[in-house]
Parts: structure tokens; sequence; C-alpha cells
């Protein structure tokens, strides 16, 4: 095979899913087939140098006994023990990385499409399950991609060949031995889908392991807090022990594989040994055929139990392609290549033309019709009950969820219309719960902005009050933040979160309650920091707190789903009554 056709035979298997499982593991296969077929070759001839030792071994005999120079036939042997040995050494060594191969590429697509999985899919996903996807289920395939392939064709052919032979020989034995082949694959049509069930079963309880572990790493502190440890481990165990089952039926299939391929040869070698018998007796066929014919019989009982282990190896492969082609065919967001929409500078202006919006198609719609805009340079305050829908607006302004009906316009455009490298480059965001991800300090504000120099990286630290943070902390930017940024307070992780999207440039800030856990210091000084961002960039802030509504340009007030009114600090304090209420109770209380 040429590397055009591996090229164009590549891209084809990539642009057309969903495929059988076998066609998908043939796909990943085949792309290293050459290296696959060179190690197979080379294990083969690695066995035939073998099969030269015995010969040279005579010929020692004979130079022994004639009494003649041994140099000859040692140098020979020598040679004969070293390429043989090499051989044999290389061959496998070559499948292998064939087969590492492999799974460096299912790794790669797996690894790409995980990452650019679309929001909604991962809200209802198990990390921990894609993890052991991504780690134990593509390591399955290393085995079947490299001497699976080699040896269960090497034994096809020699079935073949053996069984082309013995139609040669004798049409009738043929046809007593064939009734027996057919038996044997019937029976392996019956037991192969059920080691392949039963093995994506216990990697399906791997992946339910890995969920739970990592469901309890994720809130460890709740975990021990509450007393729960045996109630987990008990989950986990039973997670292990159903792995560990389905693994042992998984084995008596394949067991039960292994009988079945026997037995029916040697009822054939029965059978052959009668009719064959009484054909000689009436003289209608030779010894010598007979005893040909079950030579070759003897001899095929070798290829079968390979081809069987093959055939069950080979279900294991396929359990996996299984569960790696249930995460490759969930929504990804593809990288686009589209050119870059424009150079605009300054703030963006975001508007919402009667958005409704929906999580899923079972569930209650969050957003009825929202219309707001914030036309540029300035500060917009969201304002409203828990649940309203305010983080909702900054999801859909990202396009991590595409609105249901209406437009999310970010510069006058379609927020689906933009690129979505391009869109989000435009905006800094600061979640609602500042995550913070393991790493340092310094990885953690660079993140959204690999390009930003030492200084700016000072800069924005200074602007959001961690100077004083990274002074204390033993290496500074460099120290590390421990696991979602444990070693750090709520309100640091807040400030570094805000470091973070200041440290993009953004044309949009969006802070989502961005200083909910600061004290009146350092709330205060953030107030500052995002009056002056307002003046250089378009700031959507959802505010909980009265300091900073009443100095927002706008304030929009949200409930349940709908916009209730647009306005000033004094102007809704006039004409409206759930934000006089807010603004007398939560506003004010939580200042
Ligand atoms: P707010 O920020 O105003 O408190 P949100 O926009 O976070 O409210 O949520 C609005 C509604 O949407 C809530 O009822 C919430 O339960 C629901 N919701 C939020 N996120 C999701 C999600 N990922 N999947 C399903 N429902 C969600
Ligand atoms: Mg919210």
């Amino acid at each position: 095979m040429t590397d055009t056709t591996t090229a164009t035979t590549a891209a084809e298997t990539d642009a057309t899913a969903p495929k059988a499982p076998i066609t998908r593991l043939w796909a990943y296969a085949r792309r290293h087939l050459r290296l696959l077929l060179i190690g197979g070759a080379l294990s083969f001839a690695g066995g035939l140098v073998g099969l030269v030792q015995p010969l040279i071994a005579m010929d020692i005999i004979d130079t022994l006994a004639a009494n003649e120079s041994l140099t000859r036939p040692l140098v020979y042997l020598t040679a004969v023990v070293i390429v043989g040995g090499a051989l044999s050494a290389l061959g496998p060594y070559l499948m292998q990385i064939a087969g590492q191969d492999v799974v460096l590429t299912v790794r790669r697509q797996l690894i790409g499409r995980l990452v650019r999985l679309q929001v909604a899919e991962v809200d209802r996903l198990k990390p921990g399950d894609l993890v052991s996807r991504l780690t134990s289920d593509t390591n399955l395939l290393r085995t079947v991609a490299s001497t699976t392939v080699i040896g269960g064709v090497t034994d096809a052919f020699m079935i073949l060949g053996g069984i082309g032979l013995m139609a040669w020989l004798d049409p009738v034995l043929f046809g007593t031995t064939m009734a027996m082949v057919l038996m044997v694959t019937v029976m392996m049509l019956f037991i192969m889908p059920r080691i392949q069930n039963a093995t994506v079963d216990s990697q399906k309880a791997l992946g339910d392991m890995g969920s739970l572990l990592e469901r309890v790493f994720s809130a460890f502190r709740t975990v021990k807090a509450s007393g729960a440890e045996a109630h987990e481990i008990g989950r986990l165990d039973g997670a292990a022990t159903t792995a560990r089952d389905k693994g042992v039926k998984a084995s008596f299939w394949e067991a039960l594989a292994g009988v079945a391929a026997f037995m029916p040869v040697n009822i054939a070698f029965l059978m052959v040994l009668g009719v064959g018998g009484a054909r000689v007796a009436s003289g209608a066929m030779a010894i010598g055929t007979l005893i040909g014919f079950l030579l070759l019989l003897f001899y095929l009982m070798g290829p079968i139990g390979g081809l069987v282990a093959s055939l069950s190896q080979l279900q294991t492969g396929l359990a996996a392609v299984h569960r790696i082609e249930e995460v490759a065919s969930l929504d990804s967001e593809e990288p686009e290549t589209a050119p870059r929409r424009s150079d605009r500078t300054g703030p963006a202006q975001v508007a919402f033309n009667d958005v409704t919006f929906r999580y899923g198609e079972d569930l209650p719609f969050v957003h009825h019709g929202v219309t707001f805009a914030s036309s540029g340079r300035g500060l917009t305050a969201l304002v409203g009950p828990s649940g309203a829908g305010k983080t909702t607006v900054f999801s859909l302004i990202e396009r991590f969820y595409p609105a249901t009906t209406g437009q999310v316009l970010v510069d006058g455009v379609d927020v689906t219309e933009w690129p979505l490298e391009e869109l989000r480059g435009v905006i800094g965001y600061v979640e609602q719960d500042a995550p913070v991800l393991d790493g340092t300090l310094r990885e953690n504000l660079v993140m959204a902005a690999p390009n930003a120099t030492e200084a700016d990286l000072l800069d924005v630290v200074e602007v959001a009050r961690l100077t004083e943070l990274v002074g204390k902390l033993p290496e500074g930017l460099d120290s590390r933040v421990g696991y979602r940024g444990t070693t750090l307070s709520g309100g640091e992780r807040q400030r570094v979160a805000i470091a973070r999207a200041l440290l993009r440039r953004p044309r949009l800030l969006l802070l989502d309650e961005a200083t909910s856990q600061l004290d009146a210091a350092n709330e205060a000084a953030l107030k500052q920091v995002m009056l002056d961002a307002a003046e250089r960039t378009n700031v959507l802030v959802v505010a909980h707190r009265l300091s900073t509504v009443t100095s927002a340009d706008q304030i929009v007030v949200f409930d349940t789903g709908v916009v209730r009114a647009v306005g000033t600090h004094a102007e809704l304090v006039e004409k409206d009554d759930l934000y006089r209420g807010l603004a007398a109770s939560q506003l004010l209380t939580a200042a």
C-alpha cells in the first residue's frame, strides 16, 4: 500500500460514520498496516530461519563423523542463531509498535473530540467514564490491532490451504470434514457475540468505577463531612465486582470457544478414520490418501485453535471500538477554518432579540422571549431572583448552547454566524463559581492569553488585587493551586478568574456574580476595576450588590425568563416593584 492510498482511505473513514465496529476497527488498523505487515513478515522469516537450525546441526554431526574442520558449520550456526534471534525479536517488536500506533491514532482522535465536546453533551456525561474510555478501552485495541490481526490472517490462510488440499485429496472425506467445519462456524457465531457483550459490560463497569471515584474526589470534603465514605466505597466496590464478574463471564465464553473448536475437529478425526477406513477396505481409496488426510487434519488443529483465539481476542477489540465510537459520535464543536470576520476594536455590542431557550427538549423553557441591548461602552447589570436565567444569558452569548428561537447578536451579527473561536476571543468570561484549574497560578492566568507578556501579567495581578497573595506564596506566580484551586480561598479564586479574563483584553467582559465572595475592601477595589474596564470595553455583570448596581449605566431586571424592566437604579426604584423589593432586601443586605 502506498502513502497516497493510505491517506485517502483514512480521510474517507473519518468522513463517514457510523459504521459497523469491525469496519471501524479495520479502519484504525489499516493506517498502520505497512508496519504490521513488515513486522509479520520478519516474525515469519525468523521462524523459517529457525527451521534451518536442525539442518545445520545435522551438518555438524556429519562433519564431526567425517573428522573435518568444524569452522564452516559453526559459523553458519552462529549466523543462524543471531539472525533468527534478531528477526524473532524485531518482528514482534514492530508489530507491537504498530499496535501502539493504532492506539495513539485512536487516542488522538478521541482527545480532539473530548476537549471540543459541546457543553450540552458534557452536562449529562460522567468525566470518570470518559477517562476510562480514553485510557482503558483504547488500550484493548493494542493487541487486537497487532498480533491478533497478523496471527488471525496467517491462521486463516493456513486453514484455507489445508482445506483446499483436502478437497483435492478426497471429496468424500472433505465433505465429512466440512460438516464439522460448519458446526464449528455455527458455534462460533453463537459464542463470539457473547464474549463481546461480556467485555463491553466489563469495560462499562470500569467506566462506572472511574465515574464514581471522580464523583468522590470532586466533593471530597463533603463526602468526609457527611460520613459517606463507607457508602461510596460500597458503590465503588460494586462496580469493581461487576467488572470482575463480567470479565469472568467473557473468560467462560472464551474457554467454551476453545472446546467448541477442538471437539468437532476430534470428531472429524474419528469420522474420517471410520469413513476413510471403510473406503480403503472397499478399495475406493488408497491408504496413503487416508494417512495424508489424517495428517492434514492433525496439522490444522494448531491454526484452528489459533484462529479461534484470535476471534475471541477480536471480540475484546470490538467491545472497545463499541465504547470508543459511542464517544466519537457525541456532538463536538468542530474547529473552524473560517477567516477572521473583522479587526474591530473597542467595546462589542450585545443584543438579545426575543430569545427563547431551554436546556433540553424535555426541559421547561428558561428564557421566554428575552429582549435587551447593551450597545457598547459602559456597565450593564443583570439582576433578578436566583434561577431567573441570568447565567443562561452569558451561556448563550458564549454560544455554549444555541438559542431555541430569536437571535443573540454580538456586534450586530448572530452568534451562530460568528466563527466560534473568534467570538469567544472577543469575550472575557468570569463564571459564577470562578473555576481554577490544577496547575500554577501563572498557568491559570495565561490560559486564555498565551501570548501575554510578563508586564501584562503583573499588571492584571495588580488590578485583580492578587499582589499580596502572590507575595506570600512560596513560589509566587509559579505556586501550585491544587485540584480545582483547592488551596485558594473562594475570594482568591474569584480574583484569579477576573485576572484571567482581563488578561485576554476582552472587548466584552462577562462577570457572573464575580464579587460575591469578596470582602468589602476587595469588593470596592474590584468595583473600581469594573468601572475602569467599562471605559474601554462593554461590561455585563450579574450583580447582587447594590454598590455595583447603583454604578451601572443600565440595569436589566430578569424574572423567570423574561426581562421585566430596564433602566437606571433611580428609575427602577421608582417604577419596578420587583426591583424595589430586590434593592431593599437582597441587594442591600448583601452589600
Ligand atoms: P440564574 O443565573 O439567574 O440564577 P440560571 O441561568 O443559572 O439562573 O438558570 C436558569 C434555570 O435554568 C434554572 O431553573 C436552572 O435550574 C436551569 N439550568 C441552568 N443550567 C442548566 C443546565 N445546564 N441544564 C439544565 N437546566 C439548567
Ligand atoms: Mg447564575
